[in-house]
């Protein structure tokens, strides 16, 4: 799939309205990094570190992830790594942590609110972050987080770890960015303060979806009902962007639908500027920025929208095809 986007792998996602969006790749293994430069993604947007933790029947060791950490800094060299902090509980089980007996996982003891409870495991991440990155710069995303204070709590702990270390007479990350996953509703709400705070915020569309819409992503019967395209979603995606303009804080949207072409450009038409996807869903992604106005597609979204459309895709497929008959 990767080949037939060659063509325009080194080229940017610029729209013909000129606007350009940041197309970025998700990752989880080393085995990703060499998408890197296949695809043409501009950094790593999301390095989901859970594998490391489900592969093994133990808590992998802090020398083993540093080293791990390290590797990926290496194989990315110049490009940005946004490394996501443990996000365990809900759909993700560690086969040694004892298994809470929780009636709703997805909304129970998972991701920060483990990491801040109890604070062993997660600082240890941090503290392998903080070592892999010695001298270069280092980009660490807290997930799930649903309140100013969780925000607060985890960047003190990130700070606390980078005392310890320099005490420690390690050489420290070049640079520090220290961001949050912005997937319960409650945090596009956050007071002010938080979004002056956060140096860069991102959006996992697949919990923020399944939060906004009470429909459980790993339910069939459900998962498909409420269309990304809806435009109670859209709306909120657009005030999600407002709140971060109104604080000059960079915004980037993680989830899967970031990599489905026609949900990109609408995302793109609400606002965002950078996406992170599969990296084989950065070139059909591209090839659609770059032969769209995304000025035009928000046209058609706003009128489907004082129509009272539920969802704007049939409008903005019907321009689509107009478009390219
Ligand atoms: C998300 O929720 O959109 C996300 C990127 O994280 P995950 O899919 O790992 O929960
Ligand atoms: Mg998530």
């Amino acid at each position: 799939a990767m080949q037939r986007y060659a063509s325009i792998r080194d080229k940017p996602a610029t729209a013909t309205c000129g606007v350009t969006i940041g197309l970025h790749m998700n990752a989880g293994l080393m085995a990703d990094l060499p998408s890197l430069d296949g695809s043409g993604a501009e950094g790593v947007g999301l390095f989901r570190t859970e594998l490391q933790f489900l592969i093994r029947n133990h808590v992998p060791r802090r020398g083993e992830l540093a080293a791990l950490y390290a590797r990926v800094l290496d194989a990315a060299g110049d490009k940005r790594v946004a490394f996501r902090t443990l996000d365990i509980g809900s759909d993700k089980v560690l086969p040694y942590m004892k298994r809470l007996d929780e009636p709703n996982p997805a909304l129970g003891w998972r991701a920060i609110r483990v990491g801040l409870d109890k604070p062993g495991v997660m600082r240890m991440q941090l503290q392998a972050l903080i070592r892999a990155a010695r001298g270069r710069p280092l980009t660490v995303m807290f997930p799930f987080v649903a309140q100013f204070e969780e925000y607060k709590a985890a960047r003190q702990a990130l700070l606390d770890e980078i005392n310890r270390e320099e005490k420690l007479g390690h050489v420290l990350p070049s640079k520090l960015e220290i961001g949050a996953m912005l997937e319960t509703p409650s945090l596009a709400f956050a007071p002010k303060q938080f979004f002056d705070m956060a140096d860069f915020i991102s959006i996992g569309g697949n919990d923020l979806k399944q939060f906004f819409f009470a429909a459980d992503r790993e339910n069939e019967m459900v998962r498909r009902r409420y269309d990304t395209l809806n435009v109670s979603f859209l709306t909120f995606l657009e005030q999600i962007v407002r709140r971060c303009a109104e604080s000059n804080v960079h915004l980037s949207f993680c989830g899967e639908d970031a990599g489905r072409p026609i949900e990109a450009l609408c995302f793109a038409a609400m606002g965002l500027r950078n996406l992170s996807m599969r990296p084989a869903s950065i070139g059909p992604v591209k090839n659609m920025i770059r032969r769209t106005s995304i000025a035009e597609a928000r046209a058609v979204i706003d009128q489907a929208i004082e129509n009272g459309d539920q969802s704007v895709r049939p409008a903005i497929m019907e321009w689509l095809r107009g478009n390219w008959a």
